[in-house]
Parts: structure tokens; C-alpha cells; sequence
């Protein structure tokens, strides 16, 4: 569906949904009789597309967001305000910084820029001032736009940019683990202030405000229907808007202040928002526990920048100056011919050799591993995937497995992105069996990799002759690169044999150690047991063993017969 007819079909419905005659006639028709007759009401299985699908990018579902978290609601409330402004989707750009928020920009079909931390704000200004038709909002979290993007914010609001800012606050940083953040409460607990925080949080609707903001929101997730309606006349409001958006984050901010789950969250928001248009920015405070008070603070007119740029220098295109927006497209390089492809399928899969042969060929592809026979060199491995999959406390098994119970020399350093949920995350070990002077990994012999951006971040680096094990699933490898890649499906091991996809990492490194022996079985077993959280031991040590006996299955006498 093209996204006029898109934005035609949801205006229609809207109108009908505003209809009371006609609702109240469907649900009669609905209802029937008996009250049970669903006739006219499509199945789930007919129904394929979503309204929304359009404007979301649905390849990169599911997203990462927690059970409970708010940010789907937001999200869900932004999209039908969009739809519903009438604005041209060509020209609308979303910008957000970093954190669980700054996801929103990826998971929107519109053109999107996942910015550094703080900057999101220093970017849409460069982008609107370079092209004045675009509707630029930014989309981002309490942390990244009060905090580190807290002087951006209120200068952007001083200079009355024609930006639309959805922030969405939810008293911490969520993302990198629950930190105290410039909005938590004071008395609020979080991972950085276990007794209870000592500051006085800002206060988003006053401090937009104070620095000249022209329209400030505040709801809810709860006032889904409300903070829709404030979104969309925050797109359509010239000049510097803000919609505070107050959301549950259960995962971190929740479960530190005895609000756990999500619906504890909305209840708390249900007992304590009030709703008051008519009071000042100042008296809007939240303490911990108290109102949260709601509605539209501000709604003014003040010329924007751009109106006093164009009334000084005339109609201005900026953009039409610099060259650099009309550079012809750089042409990608080619794949070199005659590479040398050498990946081995599961078996059951489609294979570039017949069935007999594969088993076989994987055994000589592992002992061609020749950095793994290398006993008297430093054994470089690493590990990555994206955050939350548990490749950090991977690499930590396999090092205590090493040091601890192999006693043998280990280093781990461990690298993940300002997204350290759901972004590109890794850790690298070397061990050896003297002294090791360097901790850095330039060039390691087995890479194991459970996402794509992390094999297309990382292969590069793999020795000559190393290994690479990919998750069969969530990868896809290169077939015109010249590198052993051993799919091992752990992902789905761990989903339809185990029931949870979380211990997908430990099914890999059953296959790394029957694979590889960096490691030998016991110490890796006991290493887990060692750092697994209590109570999960039994299904750690049954997702190690399957992963262990995926990788012996590839490699036994009996698959070559
Ligand atoms: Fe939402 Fe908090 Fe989870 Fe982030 S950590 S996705 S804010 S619940």
C-alpha cells in the first residue's frame, strides 16, 4: 500500500471510529443475537498486514524493548499522530540519540539517524537548517536529552528551532543498566544510588519552558488517546515543541522501587496523574511516589529561527550551496572473482556438497583450523553478537573455564556500544600457557558470532585459517568470502528444544568447546555452573550439553557413514 492511500485509509477510519451511529452498528452486527456471532470480523489469520506495517520497519521485528516497557505505546501513539497530520512522510526525518528510546528511529520506515549520545538535538538542527521543508523530530530518552543533550536542549529551545522533540522519560537509563538519571525522583533507588538519590530531578516541562519552548506536553503512556492528540499538535506547531512522554521502564527503574512489572507502573500512573491544563511549568514537579501531573503547559507563538533567518537573508535553501549533498554515488567495490567459499551447512540444510560429503569435510575444515594446533602460541578468540544475548558473561564462562579450572593464562576485554541492549557487543579472550603481556585480540583464531551486524563488523579479523561459528540463524554469511564458517543453529536450539531463547549462548559454547577443546568440557561446565544465575543451573547444563553434542553429532564417525 503506497502511503497516501496509507494516510486516506486511516483518515477514514478515524472518521468512522468518531461516528457513534456507525460504531454502535457494527458492534451490533458484531455482537448478534446471541452476542457471539463474529461474522464480518476478519481472523487473525486474515488479517496479514497492520495498519501501522507500513511505516514500521518490520524486518527488524521483533524489537528489543522489555516486556512492560512503555516504549511500544509511544511509539504506537507517534505513528497514528503522524499518520493523521496529513504531513508528507517524504519529508518527515526522525533523529534520536542513544538509548533504549533511540531505537524508535530504527524500527520507523521514514528516514531515520540513530545519532551519538546527546546529539540527537545538534543533528536535527543541522538537518533542518540544510533543508527547511523537512519535519524534523526528534525521538529520544529522558537521559540522552536532559543529561548528556541537556544544553543542546534548551539552546535549540532559546533559538525556537522548528523541531518537534518526543521525550520520553522514564527516570533512569534504562539501556546501560539503570543508572540515576537528570529525571529520577529524589529518593528514587537505582543501580547508582541503592539508597536512594539525593538530587532534585529536572522538571522537562520547566525547563523547556524557561528556555522558550512554544508548545509542552506531559502524559502518560496511560493517556494513550491524549498524548496521540498532543503529539500531533506537536507536528504540526511551528518552532520548538516538546511532548514529555512519563514511561514505565519495570525492567531497571521498576523493579529498584518495588514497581516490577509494567502493570504496577500503569496502576501507579492511574492512582497519581491528574490532569490540569491550567497550571504553571514550575508546579509540575515529580517527587517519588507523588502526582504526576498532566497536560498541555505551554502553547505559544514566537517567530522560529528559520523565520528570522528568512526575514534578514530572504527565502533560503541552504542546501542548494553545498555541494556535497549532489555527489554522485560512489560505486561499491566488486567482490574479487574466483573467491574461495568454505561454508559448511547444518545438516538437514541445502549444501554445496552432497549429504556423505559434509560431514567429512567439516572434520577437515576444523583441523585446517591451524591456528588451533598452534599449542605453543596465544589462542585468540572472540565472541559477539548484540546486547542481551549474553555474549559478555560468554566470554567470562569461557575465561574462568580457562584460568580457573584449565589454569592456564587468560585476558578478557569486553566492548559494547553506547546501545548496550540490543547493539553490537563482544568479547575477546586470549589464552595461552605463558605469561601474556597484551591483552588486545587483533587477530583471532576462532570468532563466534550470533548476529549479522557483529559477522559483518568482525570477520574481517579472523587468522588465516580460523574458525568462524555463526549462529545458523540469526547470520548470514558472506558466500564470496574465503573463511570456514560453521553454522551452529543455537538460537533455535534454545527456542524449540529449551523453551528459552536467552540460553542460546550457552548452546553455542557447548558447540565451541566440542568443536574447538579451547576449553576442555569439564572446566567449561563447571564455569557455568559457577556464574549462571542460581536456579537456572539445570537449563544452562542441558543447553550446554545440547549445543556439545550438535557439535559431536557434526563431527562423529557415525554422520560420515
Ligand atoms: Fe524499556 Fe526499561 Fe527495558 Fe529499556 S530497560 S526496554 S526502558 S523496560
Amino acid at each position: 500500500m503506497r502511503r497516501g492511500e496509507l494516510q486516506s485509509e486511516i483518515a477514514s477510519n478515524q472518521q468512522i471510529s468518531e461516528g457513534q451511529p456507525e460504531v454502535a452498528a457494527s458492534q451490533r452486527e458484531v455482537a448478534g443475537e446471541g452476542g457471539d456471532d463474529l461474522a464480518g470480523v476478519p481472523t487473525l489469520e486474515e488479517i496479514d498486514r497492520h495498519p501501522m506495517d507500513d511505516l514500521l520497519r518490520t524486518e527488524r521485528l521483533p524489537h528489543i524493548w522489555c516486556p512492560g516497557c512503555g516504549l511500544g505505546t509511544s511509539l504506537s501513539c507517534f505513528t497514528s499522530a503522524l499518520m493523521r497530520s496529513g504531513l508528507d512522510l517524504d519529508k518527515v526525518s526522525i533523529v534520536s540519540g542513544i538509548g533504549c528510546t533511540g531505537r524508535v528511529a530504527g524500527y520507523l520506515r521514514l528516514d531515520g539517524f540513530h545519532t551519538t549520545h546527546g546529539r540527537a538535538i545538534p543533528f536535527a538542527t543541522g538537518l533542518k537548517l540544510a533543508n527547511g521543508d523537512l519535519k524534523v523530530v526528534v525521538f529520544s530518552g529522558d537521559g540522552d536529552l536532559i543529561a548528556i543533550g541537556g544544553n543542546h536542549f534548551i539552546h535549540a529551545a532559546r533559538r525556537n528551532m522548528d523541531l518537534t522533540v518526543i521525550c520520553v522519560n522514564n527516570f533512569n537509563y534504562g539501556m546501560t543498566g539503570g543508572q540515576m538519571g537528570p529525571t529520577t525522583p529524589t529518593g528514587a533507588r537505582t543501580s547508582t544510588s541503592p539508597k536512594g538519590n539525593l538530587e532534585h530531578p529536572f522538571n522537562i516541562p520547566n525547563l523547556a519552558a524557561a528556555a522558550g519552548a512554544t508548545y509542552i506536553a506531559r502524559w502518560t503512556v496511560l493517556h494513550a488517546r491524549r498524548l496521540e492528540r498532543s503529539m500531533y499538535k506537536a507536528l504540526l506547531k511551528p518552532g520548538f515543541s516538546v511532548v514529555e512522554v512519563i514511561s514505565p521502564c519495570p525492567t531497571l527503574y521498576g523493579r529498584f522501587n518495588r514497581r516490577k512489572y509494567g502493570t504496577d507502573m500503569i496502576e501507579y500512573y492511574h492512582q497519581k496523574a491528574v490532569i490540569r491544563h491550567d497550571v504553571r511549568p514550575w508546579e509540575v514537579d515529580i517527587d517519588l511516589g507523588g502526582e504526576i501531573t498532566c497536560g498541555e503547559f505551554v502553547d505559544i507563538e514566537r517567530p522560529t529561527f528559520q523565520d528570522r533567518l528568512e526575514e534578514k537573508f530572504g527565502p533560503l535553501h541552504p542546501s542548494d550551496d553545498l555541494g556535497l549533498l549532489h555527489r554522485p554515488p560512489v560505486e561499491l567495490e566488486a567482490p574479487g572473482e574466483g573467491m574461495l567459499t568454505q561454508t559448511v551447512l547444518p545438516q538437514g540444510a541445502s549444501s554445496p556438497t552432497s549429504p556423505e560429503e559434509e560431514p567429512r569435510r567439516l572434520r577437515a575444515l576444523v583441523s585446517q583450523a591451524k591456528c588451533l594446533e598452534e599449542k605453543d602460541r596465544p589462542l585468540e578468540i572472540l565472541l559477539c553478537g548484540f546486547g542481551g544475548q549474553g555474549i559478555i558473561l560468554s566470554g567470562k564462562i569461557t575465561g574462568a573455564g580457562a584460568a580457573l579450572y584449565d589454569e592456564r593464562e587468560v585476558t578478557l576485554t569486553q566492548s559494547y556500544g553506547p546501545e548496550s541492549r540490543g547493539g553490537a557487543c563482544s568479547t575477546a579472550l586470549i589464552i595461552s600457557d605463558e605469561p601474556i603481556l597484551y591483552p588486545h585480540v587483533t587477530c583471532p583464531c576462532v570468532i563466534v558470532s550470533m548476529s549479522q551486524e557483529s559477522y559483518t563488523t568482525y570477520r574481517a579479523r579472523l587468522a588465516e585459517g580460523g574458525l568462524l561459528l555463526i549462529d545458523a540463524d540469526l547470520v548470514e554469511p558472506d558466500p564470496a568470502a574465503d573463511q570456514m564458517v560453521l553454522p551452529i543453529p543455537a538460537t533455535r536450539i534454545a527456542e524449540q528444544d529449551l523453551g528459552r531463547r536467552i540460553v542460546a549462548n550457552i548452546v553455542m559454547l557447548g558447540a565451541l568447546t566440542s568443536l574447538t577443546r579451547v576449553v576442555s568440557e569439564e572446566s567449561m561446565r563447571n564455569a557455568i555452573l559457577d556464574r549462571v544465575p542460581k536456579g537456572t543451573e539445570e537449563l544452562n547444563t542441558k543447553a550446554f550439553q545440547m549445543g556439545y553434542d550438535y557439535g559431536q553429532g557434526l563431527l562423529s564417525e557415525k554422520a560420515t557413514a
